[in-house]
């Protein structure tokens, strides 16, 4: 189907980015466009105008400091994260990315893009709480840091405002990590998942595919995470691939999965 008629601009930095994103409260940020511009395509999203992203070195790259600290730029396509020999520092970033769709989307589809779309069925947002990301929000008035729990909002609704963009994701170090699927087919949608992370605290395990949200539980260790997530009053919607009751005993058993590899690792 053809888009709708909508304006195009390709800024040369963060700045002209943000000035065109203030200067139009219909315009949004094209990052790879595997999401947006589907949607523009089904006519379920209609913006007035474009802001590309994919200009923007400022938005790229992916860097580990002395510390472990990684820092990943919001424009980092999924087929970088799966080369980079820095992200090796957390090999789940890789790996996960891996499994995304097929090598098109990988090739175009970022880690912004990704977790600013909040779809519930998408990879990364579980994986960023579990991990304990941090992400870098910047707007014409300046940037702030918000933690990945409290980024996402609703179902297509996170933390970055009208006019404000996602310029990068910091994940601490300390921690080893492990990531479990359904999904339909061999790389296709996830009916459920889990994202986990062990180290300093115990065992962080993120489930997704089962609220608007990722729905975070913690334990001591992994033998606790079955239990906290039956604990987590979980009552996830029912799809055409699967009953709540079904999703909700797939996220106990995929939780538990993910918790036993981060531990496996640590
Ligand atoms: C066939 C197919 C299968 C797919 N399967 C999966 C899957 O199994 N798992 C999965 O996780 N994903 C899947 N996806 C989605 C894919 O991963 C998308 O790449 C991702 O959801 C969006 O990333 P993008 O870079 O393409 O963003 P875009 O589509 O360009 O943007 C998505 C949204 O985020 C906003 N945005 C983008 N970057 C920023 C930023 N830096 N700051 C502020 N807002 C921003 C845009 O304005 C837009 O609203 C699939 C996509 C396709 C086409």
């Amino acid at each position: 189907m053809l888009l709708r008629e909508v304006e195009y601009a390709k800024p040369a930095s963060v700045a002209e980015a943000l000035e065109l994103l203030a200067a139009n409260d219909g315009a949004r940020a094209l990052a790879g466009g595997q999401t947006l511009v589907n949607v523009m395509k089904a006519r379920a999203a209609s913006p007035d105008g474009l802001v590309d992203l994919n200009g923007l070195e400022e938005l790229k790259g992916i860097e580990l400091d002395a510390g472990g600290t990684l820092t990943i730029g919001a424009m980092t396509t999924y087929t970088e994260l799966v080369r980079s020999v820095e992200a090796k520092a957390r090999p789940i970033l890789g790996e996960v990315c891996a499994t995304i769709a097929d090598v098109q989307v990988r090739n175009r589809g970022t880690i912004g893009g990704n977790v600013c779309s909040n779809d519930p069925t998408n990879h990364l947002p579980p994986l960023t709480v579990a991990v304990g990301a941090r992400m870098t929000i910047a707007g014409e008035s300046g940037r702030r840091e918000v933690s990945a729990e409290d980024f996402f909002l609703g179902v297509y609704l996170t933390a970055v405002g009208p006019g404000e963009l996602l310029t990068r994701i910091t994940i601490p170090p300390g921690r080893h990590d492990g990531f479990a699927a359904v999904t339909l087919g061999a790389d296709g949608t996830c009916i459920a998942n889990a994202a986990a992370s062990v180290g300093e605290g115990g065992v962080r395990v993120a489930l997704g595919c089962v609220d608007a949200v990722p729905v975070l539980v913690t334990a001591e260790s992994p033998g606790g995470i079955a239990e906290a997530v039956r604990g987590a009053g979980l009552n996830p919607p029912s799809d055409v691939h699967a009953s709540s009751e079904y999703r909700a005993h797939l996220a106990e058993v995929l939780a538990v999965r993910a918790a036993r590899e981060a531990a496996e690792r640590s």
